[in-house]
Formats: structure tokens, sequence, C-alpha cells
């Protein structure tokens, strides 16, 4: 590469460093301090400091304090409260439809279940599925299991794997027989960013239900669920919030489907009166019935820090910085790995692309594994997909600029 394009690259890089009103935020998390550079914020966040001091509190103080009397003062109510949280900062849903429950793939399970059977009941020719075939894995086992378990059918929407489900694919695939949609927001492979607003419509005029998959943009690309008018919605809380590994998912049901979707995994927690122990299980009213047993408490207090940073930023900012930190990725990608022969598997087009982006060339399973070794953390996605995650709160320029040419060193090692 030549010592101009390098200084030249460095000099933006400091540039956009020193412009970027959410730079601040970057020492709020553990490791900002070392040289690690990293880049996979998309499949487990950094942890915030302050999540330090929390969960070591809320194990002396509120675990050990309180013990069983936790329960009445404040767990009980704390996935609808995390819930309405993550909707008022980063899903645009009003209070009283977000809660936090199970992991994604057994949220996607029960509303996709619950959408479903109250489209059968309605119209018994309802009965297709349809889904992307470049979906992320637990989508699309999860859409199979169903239909075989429903009598239903799976419809497969072929996408180009550098893309995703778009307008077109989609009005091609629905019709008078479509029961419920599930889609990606933003695909994990190739970040496309889907038309939210646009395939709500197309789907629900079809006189489909449309779940969405946060789980790429949650906390990254601002979504506006109760605006788009959406039926369903599940995502992650352990990408772009923070919550740790394993930390449980999110699922939205609108207000005016609540009372008419029952989930199939019908346990206390989602009965009419908790603690009545009554003889047989009746939903009970609101978000409420979406949720099956007692709530995973430890695994959702660590995404409350990412939230207070999300509170003081905005959504807004935190997509602006998102779309200049891919922009500059793609940019110093153009420069110093296009000649490698380095490929952008992602959308040019920043309106059509999420908070990842993905370069490919044949060597990169091997060269992310010499990266690992050097404390430079992306991810790989096959066919050969090096995946940039930029999560906004936590990463510089800089460090985009220096994990990119490490990825060039690596190259031309394997190469
Ligand atoms: C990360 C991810 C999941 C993960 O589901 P888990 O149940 O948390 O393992 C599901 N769907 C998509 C699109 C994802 O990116």
């Amino acid at each position: 590469m030549s010592t101009d394009l390098t200084a030249a690259f460095a000099s933006e890089a400091a540039a956009l460093d020193a412009g970027d009103p959410l730079a601040p935020h970057r020492d709020a998390f553990v490791g900002a301090e070392t040289p690690l550079l990293y880049f996979d914020g998309n499949s487990l966040g950094r942890p915030p400091r302050a999540t330090a001091d929390r969960l070591a509190r809320f194990v002396t103080e509120e675990w050990g304090g309180r013990l069983i009397r936790g329960w009445d003062e404040s767990w009980m109510q704390l996935p609808f409260a995390i819930g309405d949280r993550i909707g008022a900062l980063a899903l645009g849903a009003a209070p009283g439809q977000t809660v936090i429950g199970d992991s994604t793939t057994v949220l996607l399970y029960k509303l996709l279940r619950a959408a479903l059977d109250a489209q059968m009941a309605r119209d018994p020719e309802r009965v297709e599925i349809v889904v992307g075939r470049d979906d992320f894995p637990t989508d699309r086992y999860l859409v199979e299991g169903i239909a075989a378990e429903r009598g239903a059918r799976v419809v497969w929407v072929e996408v180009d794997t550098a893309r995703g489900v778009d307008a077109t694919l989609l009005r091609a695939a629905v019709g008078p027989r479509t029961a419920v949609v599930l889609l990606s927001h933003v695909s994990y492979r190739s970040g496309f960013l889907a038309d939210g607003p646009e395939l709500t419509r197309i789907a629900q005029d079809a006189g489909g239900f449309v779940l969405w998959d946060l789980c790429h943009s949650a906390g990254s690309v601002p979504v506006e669920l109760d605006a788009w008018g959406v039926d369903l919605a599940v995502g992650c809380t352990y990408k772009y919030l923070n919550g740790g590994p394993g930390s449980p998912a999110f699922a939205y049901v609108a207000a005016r489907h609540q009372d008419a979707l029952v989930q199939p995994v019908q346990g206390w927690m989602g009965a009419a009166d908790v603690f009545s122990m009554g003889p047989e299980y009746r939903p009970a009213a609101g978000m409420r019935r979406f949720l099956s047993g007692t709530p995973p408490v430890l695994g959702m207090i660590a995404m409350q820090d990412t939230l207070d940073l999300l509170e003081t930023a905005g959504i807004a900012a935190v997509r602006r910085k998102s779309v200049a930190l891919t922009e500059f990725a793609l940019r110093v990608s153009d420069g110093i790995l296009a000649p490698l022969g380095v490929r952008v598997a992602s959308p040019r087009d920043a309106a059509e692309r999420g908070g990842h982006v993905t370069l490919s060339h044949p060597a990169m399973r091997a060269v992310t594994a010499r990266l690992w070794t050097r404390d430079v953390l992306p991810d790989y996605r096959d066919p050969g997909g090096l995946r940039i995650g930029l999560s906004p709160l936590s990463t510089s320029f800089a460090e985009v600029l220096t994990g990119l040419g490490a990825v060039a060193d690596a190259l031309r090692a394997e190469i």
C-alpha cells in the first residue's frame, strides 16, 4: 500500500474521531484502554464498565439482601420495565408492547406459532410461512419445524447472498395463502437493511402477519414498529445492546393483537393470575401472556447500562455514526484491500446497509484465525466472508483503519 494512501486515511480517521460526538462513550466500555481491535459487537457487544458494578451490587444488595422479597419488590416487573425502555429508545414502540422473555429462538417460535395458529383459525387456506432462503439458521429451522408441526407450508424467498429480501422479491412470494412473513431487518450475512415500512405493507396487503427479526438492528439502526404498523418483532440483547453472553431477547406484540394471540408454551408466568395456582391455564391480558416461566433476572441486568448510554446519545446519532463507520470501512477496503482481491459483499448504498460490512476473499477463514491470535477480532461467515461489525458506541474510526490494515497484512501472509 502506498504511504500516501495510508497517511491520507490516517488523517481522515483522526478528523472523523475528532468530530465524532459519540467518541467519549468509547471509554465507557471495558477494554477501550487496550490495543485489542473489536469488530464483532454485532455478535457479542463489549460490556460497559458500569456493568461490573451493577452486577456486583445486584448480587450483594438485591439477591443477597432482598432474597425472595426481590420478586415482589421489583424483579417481577423487570421484563416489562426493561422491555418498555428498549421499545422507547430503540424500537419506536409505545409502552406495554415489548417484554424481555426467553432466547430469540424461543420467542420467535412462540410468536410465529401464535400468529400462524391465529391465521389458520381465521382462514384454513392461510397455511404459508414466507421466509428468506439465506436468513439466519435458527429462523429457517424454526419455520421448517413449525410447518411440519402444524401442516403449514414454507415459501422460500431466493435471495442474492450479498443482499437480502427486498420489496420486489417479497411481492412475488406473498398471496392469498400467506399466513406469516418472517423477515430479517438487517441480514446477518451481508448487512443488507430491509425497507421496514414497505415490506410490512407488502406482507399485510396480502393478508399476512409480519414478524420482524431485529437481532442486527436493535440498538444500531432506528426501528419504528408502531409507525410502520408492524404486527410482531423479536430481537437479541447481547449484540448491539451489550446484555452479555446469552442475555434474554425481547418480543414486541402490537397492542391490537395481544389479546387475540395465544402462544404455545403455556407456563405459570404467562397465566392470568400467576399466584392463584389455579386448575387450568388462562392466558394473562397484555404482554404477560407471552412469558412462560420464571424471568431470567440476572441475564437482563447488564443491558440497562447500554440503555442508559443509548438514552444519552439517542438512536439517531448512533445511526449517523454507524453509517459514517461503514462508509469509512468501505473506503479503506476499496483503497487497501481491493488491490489484494477483496470484494465487498454488502450493499454500497448506506440506505440499504445496517451496522456491519462483509468483505469477501477465499482466504478469509484463515485470515480470521490469524487475526484472532493477534487480538484483532472480526468474525467469519461462509462463503469467504469477513464480517466487520462496527458498534457505534464502542468503536473508533482509528480502530477501523488499524484493523483493516491488519486484515491486509494477514491477507498478504496467506496469499
Ligand atoms: C444472533 C441471531 C439469532 C440468535 O438467536 P439465539 O436464540 O439468541 O441464539 C437469531 N436470529 C438472528 C437473525 C440473529 O442474528
